[in-house]
């Protein structure tokens, strides 16, 4: 595997792939792990995971130029990244026993019945590049700590990241076998699925990986999570604060390179606040910091990859051949390295690519609609269903808007975020399943009744 800066486009690193063995030594050891990782008691699983909190701590740095030099993520946002996951760490270290703690049923006089939540086995991640650590201690945190175990398939482009994140549990103390990572090509992936030693597979992703795998775990009859793409809406309506708006909306399109499943896509905004948003929004846009992801005071770095930065720029050009208008930006950037520059396109047609696919990278569309009924049906106007931010001085007309937008989550004067407290996760294209709180920590449990006379 080949490790390609984005900000200079040269190879920095080769790692040699799995072979077959490897593999099927990995799943050995996996399912032995489970066997003794499973009876442990939870009070120590959550201590192991604590551990796990500090060495990320310790290391932040270190983790974090790892991530900015695999993928291009500015380094501020890299440790902010790393510290996020910690919190994530100290989420589960704190709640796990009492989300997994037993129900109790109504019973029959002198009997017990109850639910117990029991780990499912080995489980397998399909990760994403783009929050390379975050995306998988969102799944090993609570899935390890419920007493699976995990195998990580993480994207090709950061096999640093995921031996990193395989040294943060060994020298946390998890046990061998506990937590692994598998480098291998996507299409051996099916392999792994329809083993016997893997008992679920949780993916985030494109929609078409999801798509794939959710086909062949099916087959096999194992539980899918699907964490897919997004085209989320940033809805503005005449009672917002404009200025606010503006500001969180330029950094929720733009953070991470804009490369983000829950990045405010579509700018849905009332005609009486059109002008003014759209002032201010371009304002902030224009004074975003882009270069070296190295250098502290960039906010915005270079794409992950060349491929991925080529089909924005495919779509860009094809949403302006359609009749869209580039207010700002609308190319690729005069310098080495895979730069996108921050865009802002408007009169963006229906059905046209930046309308209807996802934008994964800096590229806002904004819309001009009459009322609150046009900017819901505008907003809900897609096959995805991750996110939703909507803007409005009245807290509860926010909410009574919140409560018509197709999505997994829907954030009033706030951008959209995932946090370890509240469930994430999508519907319609964007998936099902949900990460994060105790939702997420039940995804890849047996409930079992346990019925005592
Ligand atoms: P991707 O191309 O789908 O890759 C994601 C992972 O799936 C990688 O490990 C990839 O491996 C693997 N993969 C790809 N095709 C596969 C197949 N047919 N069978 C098995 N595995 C396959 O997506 P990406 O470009 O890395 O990430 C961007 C996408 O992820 C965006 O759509 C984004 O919105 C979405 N995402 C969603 C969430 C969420 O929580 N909902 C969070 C972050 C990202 P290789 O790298 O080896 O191809």
């Amino acid at each position: 595997m080949d490790v390609i800066d984005p900000s200079t486009g040269t190879q920095i690193e080769t790692y040699e792939e799995h072979t077959e063995s490897d593999v099927t030594e990995a799943l050995d050891r996996s399912r032995e792990a489970f066997e003794e990782w499973r009876t442990r008691p939870i009070r120590e699983r959550e201590r192991l995971l604590a551990s796990a909190g500090e060495v990320l701590r310790d290391n932040k740095r270190e983790y974090a130029e790892t991530m900015t030099r695999e993928m291009g993520k500015p380094i501020t946002q890299a440790v902010a990244e790393v510290e996020k996951c910690a919190r994530g760490c100290d989420h589960y270290a704190e709640h796990a026993s009492s989300y997994l703690e037993s129900d109790h049923h109504p019973s029959p006089a002198g009997s017990t019945v109850k639910t117990a939540y029991e780990p499912l086995g080995p489980v397998l991640a399909v990760m994403p590049w783009n929050f390379p650590f975050w995306q998988v201690f969102r799944f090993a945190a609570p899935n390890l700590t419920a007493g699976n175990v995990g195998l990580l398939k993480h994207a090709s482009n950061v096999p640093g990241c995921a031996l990193a994140i395989e040294s943060v549990f060994r020298e946390a103390g998890y046990p061998e076998g506990a937590f692994q990572s598998l480098l291998i090509p996507s299409d051996l992936v099916d392999d792994v699925i329809a083993d016997d030693r893997v008992r679920a597979v949780t993916v985030t992703g494109s929609g078409p990986a999801g798509r794939s795998i959710a086909s062949t775990a099916g087959e096999q009859l194992k539980k899918t999570v699907l964490e897919l793409g997004g085209s989320d809406p940033f809805v503005v309506l005449d009672d917002a604060n404009v200025a606010a708006a503006a500001e969180t909306g330029a950094w929720a399109r733009n953070q991470n390179g804009g490369q983000s499943c829950i990045a405010a896509k579509r700018f849905v905004v009332h005609t009486d606040v059109y002008d003014d948003f759209l002032d201010s929004f371009v304002d902030e846009i224009d004074s975003l910091a882009v270069g070296d992801p190295m250098d502290e005071e960039t906010q915005v770095g270079p794409q992950a990859r060349e491929g991925l930065m080529e089909e924005l720029r495919e779509q860009v050009e094809d949403s302006v051949a359609a009749g869209a208008t580039v207010v700002t930006g609308g190319d690729r950037l005069d310098r080495d390295g895979v730069y996108y520059q921050p865009t802002v396109l408007t009169d963006v047609p229906a059905g046209c690519p930046v309308d209807s696919e996802e934008t994964f990278g800096p590229v806002a569309a904004v819309y001009e609609v009459d009322d609150e009924a046009e900017a819901v049906s505008k907003a809900n106007d897609t096959t995805f269903g991750l996110g939703a931010s909507v803007w409005t001085d009245d807290r509860d007309r926010g909410e009574r808007v919140a409560g018509r937008l197709d999505a997994g989550c829907v954030y009033v004067n706030q951008l959209v975020k995932s946090d370890p407290r509240v469930p994430f996760g999508g519907v319609k294209d964007s998936g099902y399943g949900r990460e994060l709180s105790e939702a997420g920590i039940k995804e890849f449990l047996n409930r079992k009744t346990v019925w005592v006379e």
